[in-house]
């Protein structure tokens, strides 16, 4: 798509300036909006960490400016140490981020700089930018619903929904009082019921609240919202959130549909010979699996999952990622762990690879189903593709777009409970056989169907960038 121009005062080309958090469900919203304001003819300057540094080779039109963010060791594992970890780096990051920042502004001339687009998990740039008069606008990089969430969140304390009692109480505890909690709806935020809510339990609130606290503040410090989904899937959600927020909230996605061909921002390299491996099979026949970037697994519950897929008889893709299993390093050689015979039990009808080109997997004809973790950008991914999910959420907002996923638009379900061989084989015959199924596919298909409306010139997501554009060039 040939660049437009957009012009700042004085004729100047005017600057975006971009600070994503750097986690790859974060790094990849963030550029695909750059290469959407690139092509409506904005210059793009990428402030990022040293940690998960993006590769600039790849993305020969865009500045670059690393910010020193003084973290060393190992990187986080458990969910609790990405917790810390996002906090500490935005601290960390801060001082640095003041100096680069001024020096942008220096070099560019301020009336050249639209606006900076930061995550909103990065409260600290976003003080800094308002020391330094830059407006800034906030990425959230969930769905409209968890954004809600966030803003309800001392709510849900006050009227005692949260914290969800006996989570890491002792084994004595009453289970069935917690589980009867567990499913209580939250009318204030329907269809959620607690166990959907954003919670890491209680021994950890402190963290994940102030998590929470500090990506609202960001959105308030912010002169707009910019989310990842579209009228269609969230309406009513969107609507409560500009409710709720009381600024412009631009609903711009998927995202990924608007990202130029072959720009990728993945972390790590992408097997593309399963795609290859993937025309060899009839339509909508094989399953996708994938836990995302961050989600672990324990070493049994990856062994049922493996048993299972192996009951079933579908034929499967699965990206076992170095580090998914609780306790394995990244740099682990043998790190699929999968249990000894699997590859013999299932020769011939399933692959396994460490990371796929995951989009491009999706859209892949062959490819009827995905068992995920539910991270937003994997449930987005597949709703624009109309394939139906089976969703395993772990952690954060991934219970939330799993009740979405199967309450809502009823386009999968949620395998429950502790994963066992018997119910990960039914669940997969559930989805890719049964008319069940079927149902649920024919569903996705109208979503699929909606989301390429919304894209369409003169659609709900088009109008929003249209308008997310102009705000930006009067900021
Ligand atoms: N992804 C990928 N290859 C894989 C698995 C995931 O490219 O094998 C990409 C996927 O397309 C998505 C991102 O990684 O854009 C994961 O983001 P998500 O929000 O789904 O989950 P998170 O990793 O943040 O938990």
């Amino acid at each position: 798509m040939a660049a437009q121009s957009n012009t700042g005062h004085g004729g100047r080309r005017c600057h975006v300036l971009l600070f994503p958090l750097p986690y790859q469900g974060h790094i990849n919203p963030m550029f695909q909006l750059a290469g959407l304001l690139h092509a409506r003819g904005f210059a793009i300057t990428v402030f990022h960490t040293h940690y998960n540094a993006p590769d600039p080779v790849r993305h020969p039109h865009y500045r670059f400016v690393p910010v020193p963010d003084g973290m060393s060791g190992p990187a986080p594992v458990a969910i609790l140490d990405v917790v810390a970890h996002i906090i500490a780096m935005g601290r960390a990051c801060e001082a640095a981020f003041r100096d680069r920042l001024a020096a942008v502004l220096e070099e560019y001339s301020r009336d050249a700089v639209a606006c900076l687009v930061a995550d909103t998990h990065l409260l600290p740039v976003f003080e800094v930018a308002r020391t330094l008069s830059v407006p800034t606008l906030a990425l959230r990089t969930g769905s409209a619903a968890s954004c809600a969430c966030f803003l309800a969140y001392p709510m849900l304390f006050e009227k005692g929904y949260l914290p969800v009692q006996g989570i890491g109480a002792p084994r004595s505890f009453d289970r069935c009082i917690v589980e009867s909690q567990r499913d209580m709806p939250v009318p204030e935020l329907p269809p959620y019921r607690v166990r959907d809510l954003v919670d890491v339990g209680e021994d950890h609130l402190g963290l994940e609240r102030e998590l929470i606290a500090r990506a609202v503040a960001a959105m308030k410090l912010s002169s707009g919202v910019i989310l990842n989904t579209f009228d269609a899937l969230e309406r009513r959600e969107l609507e409560r959130l500009r409710r709720d927020l009381a600024m412009p909230v631009f609903d711009i996605g998927p995202l990924h549909k608007f990202s130029p061909a072959g720009e990728s921002s993945s972390l790590l390299r992408q097997d593309r010979t399963c795609l290859d491996w993937l025309d060899a099979w009839p339509l909508e026949s094989v399953l996708y699996v994938s836990f995302g970037s961050l989600a672990c697994v324990s070493a049994r519950d990856l062994a049922e999952t493996a048993w299972g897929i192996a009951a079933s008889g579908v034929p499967f893709l699965w990206a076992v990622r170095p580090g998914l299993v609780h306790g394995s390093s990244a740099d682990d050689p043998d790190h699929r762990h999968l249990p000894n015979g699997f590859e013999a039990a299932t020769r011939g009808r399933g692959m396994v690879v460490a990371w796929a080109p995951q989009e491009e997997v999706l859209r892949h004809r062959a490819v009827g189903g995905f068992w995920t973790h539910g991270g937003w950008n994997s449930t987005a991914e597949s709703v624009c593709e109309g394939v139906p999910m089976l969703c395993c959420p772990c952690f954060g907002d991934q219970m939330g777009n799993a009740r979405y996923v199967g309450h809502v638009w009823r386009v999968g379900f949620e395998v429950g409970g502790e994963l066992e061989r018997g119910s990960v084989e039914a669940a997969i015959r559930r989805l890719m056989a049964d008319t069940d199924g079927a149902e649920m596919r024919a569903r996705a298909g109208e979503l699929k169907k909606a989301a390429a409306e919304c894209t369409r010139k003169g659609g709900s997501s088009c109008l929003a960038i249209d308008k997310l554009v102009a705000h930006m060039i009067t900021m």
